[in-house]
């Protein structure tokens, strides 16, 4: 029987991107039976709720989501959708793989894996207004939460992704000299789980020289893992080596359910134009198939991914092509045959 996925096109270039993904999964035959479902701003524009209950009743039963980005407005409005679905189902590892598939680029052969803590850090949203001298918003002040349980978990997934993939070296970017609380306990604890795993090398370093190390040698690096606001920092850059973040999938994995999702937003100065690279979500997409045990429809997509990519006469403008995001997933479907 098919598996049941929730689906959310989402915002700007969500539903472009995502109708491009669904050509491309059933030119595959991917074994998938897809629940549409709204979120996000057009959620809020037509249910007048941006996580709606029955997008939530589809994802409680489904437990599998592919989604396309969200628009979160910043400052006041709603918060992020993205991080209260991650949230509601406890997807704690964030999963974001890059890997070279046009050569010929700024780097050659990049493939690393970055995972990020996705429940906790700064990102868990206890933030207030301190008022001082009669005005209400004087100063403003957001907590950052680690605790020894949500360390523990995203270090030792990070380990076991490392041993189930055939992966050499775990890095734990940090700022363990600065915040010595929260980032000193994060890394504690990795050390500690890192003497359950003698077969892969292990080593720590501080956030921003991290940053500068993947620019400069990106190929001392394998499995990269970090709290929260640094992963979502941190792989926006590792997007940049590889060619974008039209190149960037990420898996959300929790221990019952799962969201599979780009790393990009909902590029907004680019939507309702049809030129929006897909391939961010249908590598996405493969993930999901992989999450499913569909391994040999993820490998298919993927292979015939790069075959268009590297001919280069259907890509999209972030691509130096002209073809449309509809053109490119077509072009795909027929390197399938
Ligand atoms: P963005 O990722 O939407 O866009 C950044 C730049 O990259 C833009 O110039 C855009 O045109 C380009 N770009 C992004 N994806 C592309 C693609 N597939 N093909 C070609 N070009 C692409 O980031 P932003 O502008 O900072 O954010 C816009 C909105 O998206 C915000 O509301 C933000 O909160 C939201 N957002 C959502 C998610 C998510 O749903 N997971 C992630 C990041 C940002």
């Amino acid at each position: 029987m098919a598996r049941a996925v929730t689906l959310i096109p989402g915002d700007g270039i969500g539903p472009e991107v995502t109708d491009a993904t669904l050509v491309v999964l059933q030119g595959a035959n991917a074994d998938l039976e897809y629940d549409t479902q709204l979120a996000g701003l057009e959620a809020l524009k037509q249910l007048r709720n941006p996580l709606p209950k029955t997008t939530l009743d589809s994802a409680e039963r489904t437990r599998l989501i592919l989604k396309g980005p969200l628009t979160t407005p910043s400052g006041s409005g709603f918060r992020s959708i993205n991080v209260e679905l991650r949230k509601t189902y406890d997807l704690y590892a964030n999963v974001r793989p890059v890997r070279t598939i046009v050569p010929g680029g700024r780097y050659e052969d990049i493939d690393l894996v970055l995972i990020r803590e996705n429940t906790e850090g700064l990102y868990v949203g206890v933030e207030h207004y301190i008022g001082m001298h009669g005005d209400p918003r004087a100063a403003a002040e957001s907590v950052m939460i680690v605790t020894r349980f949500g360390a523990e978990r995203i270090v030792r997934y990070a380990f076991e992704y490392a041993r189930r993939h055939g992966r050499k070296k775990v890095t734990l970017a940090h700022k363990a000299n600065i915040l010595k609380f929260t980032q000193g306990l994060f890394l504690e604890v990795a050390k500690q789980v890192a003497n359950d795993f003698p077969d892969i090398q292990w080593e720590d370093r501080i956030i921003d020289a991290t940053a500068m190390q993947l620019v400069l040698d990106p190929y001392r690096f394998d499995v990269l893992v970090m709290e929260n606001m640094f992963g979502d920092i941190l792989s926006d850059l590792m997007a940049g080596l590889v060619g974008g973040l039209g190149f960037a999938p990420a898996g959300n994995i929790g221990v019952e359910a799962a969201m599979f999702e780009a790393v990009h937003g909902s590029a907004p100065d680019i939507a309702g134009q049809g030129i929006a690279n897909p391939t961010a979500l249908i590598l996405s997409a493969c993930l999901l198939l992989e999450h499913v045990d569909q391994h040999e429809t993820a490998t298919r997509i993927r292979a015939a991914l790069d075959r268009v990519v590297r001919e280069g006469s259907s890509c999209t403008r972030d691509m130096g092509g002209t073809a449309t995001t509809r053109e490119f997933a077509t072009a795909i479907v027929r390197a399938l045959e």
